[in-house]
């Protein structure tokens, strides 16, 4: 059976998000949610490349990246997300980064 990036993808991102609210480290969970995002894209083979998008009150840091435009493997190499110094702010506690990746699919 094929890896279900997208279950595995939700499963690190609920656990990041109760580490971030327990004030815990949660930053490598975040990170695998965002590869498990990368890995969905590999794995459906028409995928070259990706987008990051930051949220529209984001951080410096991730304004930052606004649009900036990966090869997929190399997404996959440098694991950019979340955003290194993100700042933003959520509740109490800083730096949980709400860039994603959006898929760049080439002219058919
Ligand atoms: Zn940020």
């Amino acid at each position: 059976m094929p890896t279900d990036w997208n279950a595995r993808k939700m499963e690190a991102f609920d656990r990041a998000l109760e580490l971030f609210k327990g004030g815990k480290p949660f930053v490598d969970d975040l990170r695998t949610a965002a590869r498990c995002e990368l890995e969905a894209y590999r794995s459906s083979g028409f995928v070259e490349a990706v987008r990051v998008i930051a949220a529209g009150d984001s951080c410096p840091a991730c304004r930052a990246m606004n649009g900036q435009i990966l090869p997929l493997e190399e997404a996959l190499a440098s694991s950019p997300l979340p955003v290194h110094g993100c700042t933003h702010k959520m509740g109490r506690r800083t730096g949980w980064c709400r860039c994603t990746f959006v898929a760049v699919v080439p002219d058919p």
